[in-house]
C-alpha cells in the first residue's frame, strides 16, 4: 500500500505534503474541507489558518507531533481537532477529526437541561408563592382558598405532564436503535385514538372524521408508541386548529410498500419559518397558547423520536390561515408468505 492508498483510505480528512509543503496526496472528505487542495499546490493554497499553517513549518523542523483545536466561524460554525505529524518520507501527515456533531450535542444536552429546569421552576414559584399565601393573608378567606388551590391543582398537574413527557422521551431514546417488532394494525390504532379524542372534540365543537382505506393495514411497531403518535397529533389539532371547526384523520396507501396516515386540520396553521423548528424540544410558535392549551413542548419531539425509531417520516404542510397537515410514513409490515407459495 502506498502513501497515497493510506490517506485515501482514511475516515477523516486528512492531506499529505512532500518536500517545501507541497501537497502530494489528500482524499475526499479533506477536498470537502478545503475545496482549492490541488495535488503539487503548495499547502497554503488551500489552507489560510495561520495555526495549522505554522504547526506544520514547525513540525517539519522538529518532527514533533503536534495537536491543535480549531474552530471555524464561516460559513458555518465547526470545530476541528487537528493531528500534524510529520512522516518518515520526509513529509507531513494532517488529519482532521471533524468536532462539531459532538460539540453541537453537548450544546444541546446543555440547552435541554437549561429549558426543562427552566419550564418546572416557573409552575413551582407559583405553586410556592400559594402556599406562602394560603399560609399567610388567605388563610381564612374560604373563597379565596378554593381558587389559590384550583390554580395549584393546574400549575402541579403541569409539572406532573412535564415530568411524563421528559420520562416517555429519554425512553424512546433509549431504544432509538431497536427498531419496533410487533405487527400493529394501525388503522385500529387511529380509530381507537379518535374515539379517546371525542370527548375533548365535542368540548371545543370540533367534528372529527375518520377514513381508512387500505388493504393491508398492519406495520411493524410499538402499539403504545404509534398510540401516542396520534394522541399527540390529534390532540394538536383539536387544541391549536379548533378556530376550523373540523379535523379529518387518514389511512391510505402511499408509493408501493408504504402507509400514510395524515391528521388535517383548518384552523390558524404554521408561518413557513416555524415549520422546520415544530419538533424541537421545548419550541412553540406561541409560548403563552401553549401553556393556556395545557401543552409543554415536548408532544412533537416524541413524535418525531417515535417516528424515527419506526424508520418512519414526518412531513408537516401548513399553510397560514389554512390549516396543517401532519403526514407519518410507514412501512408496511412484510405480508407472511402464502402458505404453498414459491
Ligand atoms: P405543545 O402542544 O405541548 O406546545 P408540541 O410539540 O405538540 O407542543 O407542539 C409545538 C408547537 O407547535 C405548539 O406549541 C404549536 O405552536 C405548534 N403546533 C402544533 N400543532 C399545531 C397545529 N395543528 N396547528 C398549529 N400549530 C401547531
Amino acid at each position: 500500500m502506498s502513501t497515497d492508498d493510506i490517506v485515501k483510505a482514511y475516515p477523516h480528512a486528512a492531506i499529505l505534503t512532500g518536500a517545501g509543503d507541497v501537497v502530494t496526496a489528500f482524499n475526499d472528505p479533506a477536498l470537502l474541507l478545503f475545496p482549492y487542495l490541488k495535488a503539487q499546490d503548495p499547502l497554503s493554497f488551500a489552507i489560510r489558518d495561520p495555526e495549522i499553517l505554522t504547526a506544520v513549518g514547525e513540525t517539519g523542523r522538529d518532527g514533533q507531533l503536534r495537536k491543535l483545536e480549531i474552530l471555524e466561524r464561516l460559513p458555518v460554525e465547526r470545530a476541528f481537532a487537528v493531528s500534524v505529524a510529520s512522516v518518515r518520507s520526509g513529509g507531513i501527515l494532517l488529519v482532521f477529526d471533524d468536532q462539531t456533531a459532538s460539540r453541537n450535542l453537548e450544546r444541546m444536552r446543555v440547552d435541554f437541561v437549561a429549558n426543562a429546569s427552566h419550564e418546572l421552576r416557573t409552575p413551582l414559584a407559583s405553586l410556592l408563592g400559594f402556599v406562602e399565601t394560603l399560609k399567610g393573608s388567605a388563610r381564612n378567606d374560604a373563597k379565596a382558598r378554593d381558587t389559590f388551590l384550583g390554580i395549584m391543582e393546574t400549575q402541579a398537574r403541569r409539572m406532573a405532564r412535564l415530568i411524563d413527557d421528559l420520562l416517555s422521551l429519554s425512553r424512546i431514546e433509549l431504544n432509538a436503535h431497536v427498531r419496533p417488532t410487533a405487527m400493529v394494525d394501525l388503522e385500529t390504532v387511529l380509530r381507537q385514538m379518535t374515539d379517546a379524542m371525542k370527548p375533548l372534540a365535542e368540548e371545543r365543537r370540533v367534528e372529527l372524521s375518520i377514513q381508512t382505506e387500505v388493504r393491508r393495514p398492519t406495520v411493524m411497531g410499538d402499539r403504545d408508541e404509534l398510540l401516542r403518535v396520534f394522541e399527540n397529533l390529534i390532540e394538536n389539532a383539536i387544541k391549536y386548529g379548533q378556530s376550523g371547526g373540523r379535523v379529518d384523520i387518514r389511512l391510505e396507501e402511499g408509493l408501493p410498500g408504504q402507509l400514510i396516515a395524515s391528521v388535517r386540520d383548518y384552523g390558524p396553521g404554521v408561518r413557513p419559518e416555524h415549520l422546520p423548528r415544530l419538533t424541537e424540544r421545548f419550541y412553540r410558535v406561541d409560548v403563552a397558547a401553549s401553556r393556556d392549551a395545557g401543552g409543554t413542548g415536548l408532544g412533537l419531539a416524541i413524535v418525531k423520536h417515535i417516528v424515527a425509531r419506526h424508520r418512519g417520516r414526518l412531513e408537516i404542510e401548513s399553510k397560514p390561515g389554512e390549516g396543517s397537515t401532519f403526514r407519518i410514513i410507514l412501512r408496511c409490515a412484510e405480508p407472511a408468505p402464502a402458505a404453498g407459495a414459491g
